[in-house]
């Protein structure tokens, strides 16, 4: 599988963004350095180029303002055998220089990718710390009077072990990056980029202007420093428990879930439907039970309202991979659910498709089945509908025995939300889902 999924011409940049250049240059790095997806992990804050990860076929992880170092550094921690690598824009490098300062310092072997195009992008187009003396942006339209925050510096006396500049458009750029990420301790590139939407048109910049800017303001190309210093997770934190089933609780025998190999389960929905919660309900009680689950959510940033998609990947060996590529169970909930699927009519035929009744569906080579959700307030809590019809389409496809699910569910659902659980779960059970649309599900007495 490539490790940049999307050509750049698909990418949701502006054409001539800077940034599809750099992803290319990454992931062309990465396959030369024979890593696989499962090997690396991608992290990412604000901005457009925290829009990056849906393009990578590898880990990855998407937070708040410039706090990707954080969630680096921990992963890092955690899994020293990872390739981790963080993308933030200038703008989040601005909002998270103090997490730079330390984690340059502390010498954890993450490698810092800073796709710097002098503003904030994604937002309209702002000033940020590292736009140039006179630089013209929405809010300095007579240029910044600043001097630029010099990110390669800051770094450097800090500690950082490989430190580099360089353009995005200059020829060397892959292999800029490719050296960071073979450096052993800390690494930062400063990239330099072009924002053709909002940096390029008031300040006239190319790519030729770029390496002019650099001589201008003494912010010098190339390799700035590289020094051996052994990344500071080398040595093993002590107080990190290594051993997933361990940290779960469970072992190889004190299992009391069986779960035969990988499991691909998505839940499509809508905002307030509890789509995410019925899934992680679900995947704690695997969890607990001694099998390994990864959950990804995918809803818009309005929250309450569209769609709300919950994909849940469990197996009975730990996921390196977490990404869903051909799902087992697919649940639909609605309308906005459905719209937000892709790829529903080419559905692998062993696919189990759990829909809604009144649900128009593409035609399927997978098997349908059909509930009502009218109707789930008969048995359980209706908010709880989502529970009950992943419930229904796990113990349907034989994925888990019922009894054996409940008792799980009884030694570890806890909470608010406990009994509800409880008995959506229960509902879930006993639930005859139907292959008819017009007659949906039967509960037996
Ligand atoms: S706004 Fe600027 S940074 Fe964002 S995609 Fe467009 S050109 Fe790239
Ligand atoms: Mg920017």
């Amino acid at each position: 599988m490539p490790m940049v999924t999307t050509q750049r011409a698909d990418m949701s940049f502006c054409p001539g963004c800077s940034h599809g250049i750099v992803l290319e240059q990454i992931g062309a790095a990465l396959e030369r350095m024979g890593l696989q997806p499962e090997q690396v992990c991608l992290v990412s804050d604000i901005g457009c180029i925290g829009i990056a990860d849906r393009y990578f076929s590898c880990h990855t992880f998407h937070g708040l303002h410039g706090r990707s170092l954080t969630y680096a550094e921990g992963i890092k921690r955690v899994r020293p055998d990872l390739m981790v690598i963080v993308l933030i824009g200038d703008g989040g490098c601005g909002i998270g220089t103090a997490h730079l300062v330390h984690s340059a310092r502390r010498g954890v072997g993450i490698k810092v990718l800073v796709c710097n195009n002098f503003n904030f992008g994604m937002t309209g187009g702002q000033h940020s710390p590292t736009t140039p003396p006179h630089g013209c942006t929405a809010t300095t339209p007579d240029g910044v009077v600043d001097s630029p925050f010099d990110v390669c510096q800051t770094v450097m006396v800090n500690g950082a072990s490989h430190v580099a500049r360089c353009s995005a458009h200059d020829r060397t750029c892959g292999e800029v990056i490719e050296a960071a990420l073979r450096s052993p301790g800390f690494a930062l590139v400063d990239l330099w980029e072009l924002c053709v939407a909002y940096y390029v048109p008031t300040n006239k910049l190319s790519p030729p202007a770029l390496v002019e800017l650099s001589e201008r303001l003494e912010l010098p190309f190339g390799l700035l420093r590289s020094i051996p210093r052994p990344a500071a997770e080398t040595e093993p934190c002590p107080t990190v428990e290594r051993d997933p089933a361990a940290a779960s609780g469970a072992s190889e025998q004190g299992r009391s879930i069986t779960w035969r190999g990988r499991t691909e389960i998505c839940v499509a929905g809508s905002a307030g439907q509890r789509v995410r919660s019925a899934v992680g309900v679900i995947g704690e009680i695997l969890v607990a039970g001694g099998v390994f689950t990864a959950q990804h959510d995918d809803f818009p940033i309005t929250v309450r309202k569209g769609h709300s998609i919950s994909n849940l990947v469990v197996s009975d060996v730990p996921i390196q991979y977490t990404g869903m590529d051909a799902p087992d169970v697919v649940v639909v909930l609605s309308e906005d659910g459905l719209r937000r699927l892709s790829g529903v009519s080419s559905l692998k035929p062993s696919c189990l498709v759990v829909a809604e009744g009144s649900l128009v569906l593409p035609p399927v080579s997978a098997e349908v089945r059909r509930f009502d959700l009218r109707t789930i307030g008969k048995v359980a809590d209706k908010a709880s509908a989502a529970l009950v019809i992943v419930t229904a389409a796990l113990v349907h496809g034989k994925w888990i025995e019922p009894h054996t699910l409940l008792a799980a569910a009884k030694q570890c659902v806890s909470g608010r939300y406990a009994q509800e659980n409880l008995r959506a779960i229960e509902a879930g059970c006993r639930l005859q889902l139907s292959m008819d649309a017009s007659s949906p599900m039967t509960v037996p007495d």
